[in-house]
């Protein structure tokens, strides 16, 4: 999508520092981390949020998971503890309209809304 900050990320008119890319995912360091290690995990495929997943993209979601353990475990802190978020819509605070995920470790985490 043209006017989209993570499909230019993808794309490479956007610098980023990766973490991992395969044919469905890239991942690369938030710029604003809110922890010593916080990657996003987003689909190279333009998708605004999860609500617009589709059946179609049931094989996509499922790589996506499979990257995030594969991110944690390749960036060591899959023993101690990772914590994944997906903000969706506005009352989530989404600011960047192309799905990604939060990939958040490195520090004991507090409070949780669920
Ligand atoms: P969200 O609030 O869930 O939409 O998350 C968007 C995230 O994208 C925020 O944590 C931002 O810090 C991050 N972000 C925005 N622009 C960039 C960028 N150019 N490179 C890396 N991360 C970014
Ligand atoms: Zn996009």
């Amino acid at each position: 999508m043209e006017d989209c900050l993570f499909c230019k990320i993808i794309k490479g008119e956007v610098p980023s520092n990766k973490v991992y890319e395969d044919d469905y995912v890239y991942a690369f360091k938030d710029i604003e981390p809110a922890a010593p290690v916080h990657v996003l995990v987003v689909p190279k495929k333009h998708i605004s949020c999860l609500n617009e997943m589709t059946e179609n993209d049931e094989l996509l979601a499922g790589k996506i998971l499979m990257a995030i353990k594969k991110i944690a475990k390749e960036l060591g802190v899959d023993e101690k503890g990772y914590r994944v978020i997906n903000n969706c819509g506005k009352d989530a605070g989404q600011t960047v309209m192309h799905l990604h995920f939060h990939l958040l470790a490195g520090i004991q985490m507090g409070e949780k809304l669920v």
